[in-house]
């Protein structure tokens, strides 16, 4: 097994745990954008958000929760991010689903600045229908 993140579950490879469950671990990242800077992981192996099995998703929001209340108290934030990136076109670089918990401060000039598109005309509702189209419960 050479997943880093499942080494961790395993106990085989050393990091920093925050918090774990029966279906979840959160520990700090090795190079965070600020301190605290946690991830929350399935301890089931999968590489992405589409892969995440069914009954990871309720403890990897509650975790992921319980965490960023933890680290806005233990630094007194104003604000965070929650995300998580998926294929390597996204920044993905662990393909081990994981959610990125991250404090923010005024002035720290992190930004995700895309050029921002418009909708025209009928196209916000074509593309809402063929999305819609593509939705399998
Ligand atoms: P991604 O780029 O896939 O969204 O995020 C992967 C994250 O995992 C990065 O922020 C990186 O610093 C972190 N990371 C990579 N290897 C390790 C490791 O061995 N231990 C810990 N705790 N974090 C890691
Ligand atoms: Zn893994």
């Amino acid at each position: 097994m050479n997943c880093i993140f499942c080494q961790i579950i395993q106990k085989e490879a050393p990091a920093e745990i925050l918090y774990e469950t029966d279906h979840v671990l959160a520990m700090l990242d090795i190079r965070p954008i600020h301190f605290g800077h946690a991830l929350v992981v399935p301890k089931l192996h999968c590489n992405d958000f589409l892969a995440v099995p069914g009954e990871s998703f309720h403890d990897l929001m509650r975790v992921s929760q319980l965490i960023a209340r933890a680290v806005v108290r233990t630094y007194g934030l104003e604000g965070f991010n929650v995300f998580s990136n998926n294929g390597r076109i996204a920044g993905q670089s662990v393909f081990h689903f994981h959610m990125h918990v991250v404090p923010r401060y005024p002035g720290d000039a992190i930004r995700f600045a895309p050029m921002l598109k418009s909708y025209t005309g009928q196209t916000m509702a074509e593309h809402g229908e063929r999305i819609r189209g593509n939705i399998q419960p």
